[in-house]
């Protein structure tokens, strides 16, 4: 076990929950807005002439910018996990400068292929260093329209509007899903390194309200969790508990429940709802030690059971689903009401 720098234990006993330090490795983030650039510039450059070229102009087209937007961010997420970087608002500004050079550079490399027709075409390098004339001719394809969908070629402001929805697709994607990234797991700061999951079991829905049961863990009143049953296979409505924390030391450690709730829908298809019922409520080692053996109290009790040929479990989980539809509903008139 490494010991950790006294740094950390103040941050770490400064709340109940885990929150990100704000930190981030200077010399790896300034790698990641290189790294980053250059992924923005590759991915602007192939849009560019995918587009250009596609032979139809529709949803399709879309779907395309939607994946690069998802290429993009997805990349950044990456680095910016390597970058150790914990700081989500930096996280999005430099995302949002990749964004902004992908919507740019491909814009260039557009015009930049339109204009090889010419006699004496520019290079790439001409049209990078004369955004005046970029701006010109861009003013110029959207008074004339370079496309038209359902024989109408767009123009003007609608033509505008397709760009604007279009760049923000390319921004606004990237954006989204670096929030996402950098918020999925907790960091060490004693050792440097990201946490990692352990789904220790799932759980029936507990009869105790949401607020309930997080005050009660906020205190560290394990038994919440020791009087609960194991959910049986094929549940249709259960909490996950699982431990996130440092997989070299036992300085972060942390508790999360998660409800997932299985519906069908009119198609008949199954669908799944996740929701966070406590996130990254930070444990001491003793507490880690205490929810462990909670844990397998309710393992064990479950094994009893089943060995004891318990039938009830099924009608217990129809009960359940009833309830949680009942609560929805009241929760769904309380709102309108209000
Ligand atoms: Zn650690």
């Amino acid at each position: 076990m490494t010991t950790p720098p006294t740094a950390a234990i103040s941050y770490l006993s400064s709340s109940i929950y885990y929150r990100h330090s704000g930190r981030f490795d200077a010399g790896r983030t300034l790698i990641t807005l290189i790294a980053g650039t250059v992924v923005a510039l590759v991915c602007g450059g192939i849009y560019a002439y995918i587009v250009r070229y596609m032979p139809i102009v529709g949803w399709i087209t879309f779907i395309i910018t939607g994946g690069t937007g998802f290429a993009l961010g997805s990349a950044m997420g990456k680095l910016l996990q390597w970058a150790r970087v914990r700081n989500t608002t930096l996280g999005l500004a430099i995302t949002a400068l990749a964004g902004l050079v992908l919507v740019w550079f491909s814009w260039v490399v557009y015009i930049y292929d339109l204009l090889q027709q010419i006699k004496i075409p520019p290079t790439l390098w001409d049209c990078v260093t004369s955004p005046q004339i970029m701006w010109q001719i861009l003013l110029d394809i959207n008074e004339h329209g370079l496309w038209s969908i359902k024989e109408a070629k767009p123009t003007g402001i609608f033509l505008w509007a397709i760009w604007l929805v279009e760049a923000a697709l390319l921004i606004g994607i990237p954006l989204w899903y670096v929030r996402k990234k950098l918020d999925e797991k907790a960091f060490c700061e004693a050792c440097q390194k990201w946490c990692i999951i352990r789904p220790l079991i799932d759980l029936k829905t507990l009869p105790f309200s949401r607020a309930e049961v997080s005050r009660r863990l906020e205190s560290k009143d394990f038994s919440v969790i020791a009087d609960a049953k194991e959910a049986p296979k094929g549940s249709l409505m259960y909490w996950t508990v699982s431990l996130q924390g440092c997989p070299s030391c036992d300085t972060t450690q942390t508790l999360c429940i998660d409800e997932t709730v299985l519906t069908q829908n009119k198609k008949g298809q199954w669908e799944k709802t996740i929701k966070p019922v406590v996130k990254r409520l930070l444990l001491a080692p003793e507490d880690t030690v205490a929810m462990t053996m909670a844990v397998s109290q309710v393992r064990s009790a479950h094994t009893e059971a089943a060995l004891a040929g318990d039938t009830k479990v099924k009608d217990d989980e129809a009960a359940a689903l009833q309830a949680l539809n009942e609560s929805t509903a009241t929760a769904a008139e309380d709102s309108s009401a209000a």
